[in-house]
């Protein structure tokens, strides 16, 4: 078996990494860097998200497992000091998997489009003016929409900045995507619906405006600002992020250990 170490900068990490890549050797695991079955992420689950993207190529064949040098984190099982344990695991056949849905997210600008994916949410932003969307779902107009934009979600990125916006916590089972307002315009002349719209996988949401102009674009951690967009449709891929099942752990009670 071929595995991947992606830590993060942090000292604590960086010397997790260096003990894990010695126990590594002494148990005959092959380091690959380029084309690992398994990529063991050191952090949290920011340090997931950035080796998410950075595998995102190869999504379809790699398989994740967290070890958190940060805060009990949501795709992270394994403590730092659990590395024994981690290498003989690590020996075993891997049959217990969970499989979390990427979003798509289809950004046309200049008659040309591009593919992008997110694991946790895309956010439209416009921090210089309110901007204003047309937001349809599949074939229906649903609202015009003014305020400094939106944040759409995949039922794992629920309990990140969706969460922070009020959104609802999505069981991860559920095909669905969410849709969450930030600072929305409701008054006499404007309206939105106000709550967060939970929409069923198969559904695409379109948005468009008719000035695009110094909006952001995020996706997970990443971001860049465009000034010619024509459109975006965003909905749940079939792309899927694997990770590898340590034990059955509750989604609900991996919640309350987080939040309460
Ligand atoms: P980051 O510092 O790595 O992540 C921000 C925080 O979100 C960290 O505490 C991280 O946990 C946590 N987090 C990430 N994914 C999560 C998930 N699915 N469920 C629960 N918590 C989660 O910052 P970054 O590298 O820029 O990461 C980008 C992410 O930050 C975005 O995907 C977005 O969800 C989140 N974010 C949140 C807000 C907000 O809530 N107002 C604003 C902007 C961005 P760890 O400490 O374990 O890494």
């Amino acid at each position: 078996m071929k595995v991947a170490i992606y830590a993060n900068e942090r000292e604590h990490s960086q010397q997790v990494k260096e003990q894990l890549e010695l126990k590594l050797k002494e148990a005959h695991i092959e380091l690959d860097h380029e084309n690992p079955e398994i990529v063991l992420t050191i952090g949290g689950d920011g340090t997931v998200l950035h080796a998410v993207h950075h595998y995102l190529d190869q999504i379809e064949k790699v398989k994740f497992i967290g070890i958190h040098t940060g805060h009990l984190g949501y795709y992270t099982d394994w403590l730092p000091d659990e590395l024994d344990e981690l290498v003989q695991f690590l020996k075993q056949k891997q049959s217990r998997i969970s499989q979390y849905p990427l979003l798509s997210i289809m950004l046309c600008e200049d008659k040309t489009c591009h593919q992008l994916y997110a694991f946790n949410e895309m956010t439209l932003l416009n921090a210089f003016r309110t901007q204003h969307l047309n937001v349809t779902i599949d074939d229906l107009f649903f609202e015009s929409f003014r305020g400094t934009g939106v944040c759409i979600s995949t039922p794992t990125g629920s309990t990140a900045y969706n969460k922070s916006l009020g959104g609802a916590i999505i069981y991860p089972s559920l095909k669905a995507f969410q849709m969450t307002e930030i600072a929305s315009i409701n008054n006499n002349v404007f309206r939105t619906i106000g709550s967060p719209l939970i929409i069923p996988h198969e559904q695409v949401v379109t948005l468009k405006s008719e000035n695009f102009s110094d909006v952001t674009i995020t996706r997970d951690h990443l971001y860049e600002t465009y000034q010619n967009i024509e459109k975006i449709k965003v909905t749940l891929s079939n792309r899927h992020v694997t990770f590898v099942k340590r034990r059955d752990v509750s989604f609900w009670g991996r919640v309350k250990d987080h939040f309460l």
